[in-house]
This record gives structure tokens, sequence and C-alpha cells, in this order.
């Protein structure tokens, strides 16, 4: 086959953050999917997927495309998960193969992927993609900053770009750069492998935006790595998954290098020493829940927004956790507004019309961890459909779901100064299209309280009079030190006192 030849590349994603200490098990029901030529379809919608396809169509690959399966984050996944992914794979191959050679293999993964009876999905991933095209076909793609990377992942690959930003505005630029890569090891036939290391440290997702130290040291430190020296291709810095507990969960850096080994390996020494340096600096954990209340008693301007980071939906989180309801009302706080995941109540409310007063049990079902319910008397505002299209298409939630995002049905109640948006899918609140859709404008609030750590701030903050993090009970609970971890690598910063 002659070099001008279509570069012919085997595509496939599979992307899910997985909370293990969760009591629920994520089915392969949860699991948007896509096969083969329905892969394609994502140019253009914001993912890092069609960032793939982009680069792909631009230098005129041919595109094998396999199987996508994209889930929000959630508890372990069932193994079959897993199956049906590696044996779609394997056929996607084999019919390639009939055809002729596959020049390189493009993946759009997470890198904090749990399965049942697999503690590192992508490794398996990569290595069973390994061992069934040889060592000389490259295999690249894209990571979230969150992965859990591991040293076996590593040496099976040769070009991974992982997101930069915390909020992952760039996840479909950083898609697109790994392709990128991919098409240049193709062209000039370059030799690359991938070098990793990670320090003894584990961070709570508030301690992982990048517009903050040390993530922001540690971005720029990798940035000036890879101007210094035109032999390395990328460099990683990987915040971690801390919720999801494997052996190597945490902070961790990988060099995909053309040059020599030893400079590659002084560079990943320097960026561990300085996560080392700035460990304390990660470990954030909110302010007490009679604190926060204080301080938003103390304001006259709103909007204030009030991140919950222990009921994080994009970390895993059930989004129902009941503590801040309670304290806003108990508080009698004006124009303050939430939002719930409550499939249950918005059933409830479908059977009734706007202006009906209805007394129901509202959230607090997902984890034992949180708040339990709230029986509440609210007056019905409005019911309908949840699908709406994202404001911000570069938003964190693109990230995950491309242009637009289902609610599911949905209901608008109120009790006294307080507005909840009940709805029937978790919904991350990356993006203010979720209020304004539902009749809400976000910028007339004076508290807006978002089940988040990090990734809501990109279009929170620009509306936000202030921003306040609160330690309430609940499954993503900043103080990792409540955690039973049972896998993960000791001793290791924050868990071991002598650290
Ligand atoms: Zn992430």
């Amino acid at each position: 086959m002659s070099s001008l030849a279509p570069k012919r590349v085997l595509l496939a994603g599979l992307f899910h953050e997985t909370h293990t200490f969760l009591e629920e098990v994520t089915d392969r029901s949860q699991f948007a999917t896509r096969r083969g030529a329905e892969l394609l379809d994502t140019a253009g919608d914001g993912s890092p997927m069609g960032g793939a396809v982009e680069i792909a169509r631009e230098r005129g690959w041919q595109l094998l495309p396999a199987m996508d399966l994209r889930a929000t984050p959630t508890g372990i996944v069932e193994r079959a998960v897993l199956d049906e992914f590696t044996q779609s794979l394997d056929e996607t191959i084999a019919a390639a193969l009939q055809d002729g050679p596959i020049d390189g293999v493009l993946l759009i993964l997470h890198g904090a992927m749990v399965c049942q009876g697999c503690l590192d999905v992508e490794g398996e991933v990569v290595r069973h993609v390994r061992t069934r095209l040889g060592e000389q076909v490259p295999i690249a793609g894209v990571l979230d900053l969150h992965g859990n990377i591991t040293p076996e992942f590593a040496a099976a690959t040769q070009a991974f770009v992982a997101y930069r930003e915390n909020p992952h505005a760039d996840a479909c630029e950083a898609s697109r750069d790994g392709a990128r890569l991919l098409d240049r090891l193709m062209r000039e036939s370059l030799v690359a492998r991938t070098l990793f290391a990670a320090p003894s440290i584990v961070w709570p997702p508030p301690g992982t935006g990048t517009a903050f130290e040390p993530m922001s040291l540690l971005e720029a430190r990798a940035r000036q790595f890879e101007r210094d020296h035109p032999e390395f291709l990328c460099v990683n810095v990987f915040a971690g998954f801390a919720y999801a507990d494997t052996p190597w969960t945490g902070v961790s850096f990988t060099l995909s290098t053309i040059g020599d080994e030893a400079t590659a390996q002084a560079a990943l020494d320097e960026l561990c020493q300085l996560a080392w340096l700035h460990r304390t600096r990660g470990n954030v954990i909110g302010a007490p829940l009679g604190e926060v209340l204080d301080e938003i008693r103390r304001s006259s301007t709103g909007p204030i927004v009030v991140a919950e980071p222990s009921d994080n939906i994009g970390g895993g989180g059930p989004g129902d956790g009941t503590a801040l309801l309670s304290a806003f009302i108990a508080a009698g706080f004006e124009r303050a507004i939430l939002a719930l995941n409550d499939p249950h109540a918005v059933q409830v409310l479908a059977a009734h019309a706007p202006g009906d007063r209805v007394t129901l049990d509202l959230g607090g079902r997902g984890s034992r961890l949180s708040a339990g319910p709230v029986r509440l008397e609210v007056e019905l505002i409005r019911t309908g459909p949840g699908l709406f299209r994202l404001e911000d298409p570069h938003s964190h939630l693109a990230s995950m779901c491309g242009d637009q995002f289902d609610m599911g049905p949905c209901a608008v109640v109120r009790h006294g100064g307080v507005t909840v948006l009940l709805t029937s899918n978790k919904t991350a609140p990356f993006d203010l299209g979720q209020w304004r859709s539902q009749g809400i404008i976000p910028e007339e609030q004076f508290v807006i309280a978002v089940k988040a750590a990090v990734a809501h701030r990109k279009v929170y903050d620009p509306i936000a009079s202030r921003h306040l993090t609160v330690e309430t009970p609940g499954p993503c609970a900043s103080d990792l030190r409540s955690f039973p971890f049972r896998h993960l690598r000791r001793p290791i910063y924050p868990l071991d006192g002598a650290l």
C-alpha cells in the first residue's frame, strides 16, 4: 500500500468515571450507545468523540468505527459493559483486517472507570487492542484530567492527551490534539513511548481546578516542558478521581516522547516533586454549613453560588441530598434556587396543575451517607420536558454529552422563597440552560445551590457575586479520610498521618 493511501484508524470510545463507594451498580442500560457509522455523527457536537472525527476527516483517514459507550458518573460498572466493548473492538478489527492493515488506534476514554472484576478498565482495553494488533501500531487518544492512570496503561500506549483544563472547556480540543499526534506518528513513522510517574497524593475534587494552585502550577510546568522539549509529544497532568478506589488512584503524570528516556524521567520526577511540595493546597475541604449560612446572611447582593461537593453529580453523587434545601428554608432565604434529582416527585406532581399545593417527600433517597427526604408543602409552578440545548457549547457538560442534554420530565415547585427544580435524570450543573429552559432566570436569584465541586465555575463564576463551598455529609465528601479505601496504595497523602 503506498504511503499516500488513506490511513486506516480504529476508533472507539468508553467513558465512565466510577465512584466505587456508591452502593449502586451501573448497568448496561445506563450507557448511551453508538455503534459503527453512528460514531461519525458526533462531528461538530463539541464532544471529544466529535473532535476526533473532525480531525480524521481533515487528515483524510479511513475511520474504522467500533463502538462508543458513555454514562454519567455512578457506581461500579457491570462487567458486561467491558466485555461488549472489547467484543465490538474484536469484530471491527477482524472485519477491517480483511481489507488491509490497520495503521493506528484512536480511543476516547475517561481513565477512572472501574468494572466488576477489573480495577483498570482503560488499561485492560489498551492491552486488549495491543494483543490483537501487535507492538507496532500506535495507540493514541484522549483522557479526562480526572483519570487514575496506571503504569500498565502508559506502557501499552503512545500518545494520549489529557484535558488540560478543569472545568473541561478544552475536552474537544484535547481530543483533536490526540488525533493530530496520532496522524503525525503514522505519517512520520515515529516510535513514541509513554512514561508514567505518580507521587503519593490523592486530592478531593474541589482541589483539582486548574485556575487554582496546585493544578495551575503543575499545568504551567507541563506546558513549559512541552515548549522546551520538541521530543516530548505531550506532558499530561492527571489530578485523579479520589472516589474510584484502585491501587493507582490519585495524582499522576504521563509523558509521551520520541527522545531518550532519562530526559523524560527527569521531567516527570520534577512534576512529582512540585506536586508533593504543594500537596496540602490540593486537599480542599469546604466550610461548615453554619459558617456558609452566616456568610449568606451578611451579604446583600446576589447571586451567591453555593457549591456542595459532597453531592457532586459530576463525581457520581445522586444529586438529591437535602441538606441545603432544609437549611435555606429554615434560614428563610428569598430568591434561593436549587435542583434535586427526584423522578418520583416529578411523577407525583405530573398529576397536578400549576398553582396546586402538594405535600410530598423531596430528595434524600440516593445515598445513605447524605440527609434523607424532606417532607414539604410546595406550590407547583410548572411541569414539562427537560430537554435543553447547551448555552455554552464548550462547557464541562459538552465534554460528556455534546450540545444538548435531557433532564427528563421536570417540575418546578416553590416553598416560601425557595424554588426547587426537580429533574428525572441527574443533571450536572454545568450549563445555565438547565434553569432558563424551565423558566428560572439564574441571574435574578440571590442564592443558587449547585451540586458540584469545580466544574460548574466556568458558567457560574461570570454571574456570581460570590462563590462559597460548603461541606455537608454525602458520598463525595471532601474529607477523604472518611472513606473506607481498600485497594489504594499506602501510605498516601492525606490519608496517612505521617505524610
Ligand atoms: Zn473530569
